[in-house]
């Protein structure tokens, strides 16, 4: 009945009562906006060896940094932007953004490091998604793989997309999967679909020393991935408990607040320098 009154029908609802559809609606009707005026932003988590110590990865994750609500994290908007088709755009602006902070380390005279960026179901679903993405890695002259594309399982399994993963591959993009364990799918998959490395989710891993299950499928999910020869890093790290268990279970890579948050890439800046300077 509200929609039918045309879209200006939230300001009718009382504040209090519906913060979050009133926020939902402006969110719809701002995002192109937000689009036009560069509002939106990346962060980066570094991803680590735990071995060595050193970085060997970064995740790009974007913000909207709203002019009167300040900075709003993905999961508040990119559902809505991927409802309303937004998602095509702006991915396509994550891509730019990450590209040219990419080349802009290059410049500095840092280390190469690759750069892991997450596609969105309807992004994925585009029937020129490769060209696309190989076309502004070739303009930031960056190759392919300086980059590695998240999907999630879902988009793995859906009307097979087992051609536009192979088609990306072998362009040289590495390919991983996110929240691994927890959507629908089935392990035939694995062995299917040209996949370079799964991502542990962070609810098996917030689970270990407090849940047996969790640690179970934690390690099944190593042990498939060891002889599958998939690379795994975990996500969500944040205790010395969850750190210890991964290690003492032959995983490597980790990415989690125990190490770092997401940060802007000034930030970042500072880390690539420091571990650029040979130690003594
Ligand atoms: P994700 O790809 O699974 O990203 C990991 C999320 O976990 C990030 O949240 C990160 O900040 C958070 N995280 C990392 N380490 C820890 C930890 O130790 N503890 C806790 N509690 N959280 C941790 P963020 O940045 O809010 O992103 C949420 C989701 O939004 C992402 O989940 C991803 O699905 C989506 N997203 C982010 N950026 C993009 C993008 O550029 N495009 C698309 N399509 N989706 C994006
Ligand atoms: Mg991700
Ligand atoms: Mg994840
Ligand atoms: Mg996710």
């Amino acid at each position: 009945r509200a929609k039918e009154e045309g879209k200006n029908q939230y300001r009718f609802y009382d504040r209090t009562m519906y913060p979050e559809a009133e926020e939902t609606m402006e969110i719809k009707n701002s995002l192109r906006k937000a689009l036009e005026r560069n509002e939106f932003l990346v962060h980066y988590q570094p991803q680590i060896d735990v071995m060595t110590g050193k970085m060997i990865g970064l995740e790009a994750l974007i913000r909207w940094n709203h002019p009167k609500r300040g900075l709003i994290p993905p999961n508040r908007f990119i559902p809505i932007a991927e409802d309303t088709g937004l998602i095509v755009p702006i991915g396509e602006r994550v891509l730019r953004i990450v590209c040219a902070q990419s080349r802009a380390w290059r410049q500095a005279g840092y280390a190469p490091i690759r750069i892991a960026v997450n596609l969105s179901a309807r992004q994925f679903s585009e029937k020129d998604l490769a060209h696309t993405i190989k076309r502004i890695v070739d303009e930031h002259e960056l190759s392919p793989s300086d980059l590695e594309l998240e999907i999630t399982e879902n988009m793995a399994m859906k009307d097979d997309k087992q051609g536009i993963l192979q088609e990306l591959r072998d362009m040289g993009f590495t390919i991983s999967i996110d929240d691994f364990g927890t959507q629908y799918s089935s392990l035939a998959y694995l062995k299917n679909l040209p996949i370079d490395r799964i991502k542990i989710d962070r609810s098996f891993v917030g689970g270990i020393s407090r849940d047996n299950k969790d640690e179970a499928i934690i390690m099944a999910m190593l042990l498939i991935a060891n002889r599958l020869n998939l690379a795994v890093i975990a996500e969500g790290v944040e205790t010395h408990e969850q750190l210890t268990f991964l290690q003492d279970n032959h995983c490597h890579e980790v990415q989690g607040f125990i190490f770092h948050k997401p940060q802007p890439a000034e930030e970042i800046g500072r880390l690539l320098l420091l571990q650029s300077v040979p130690v003594e």
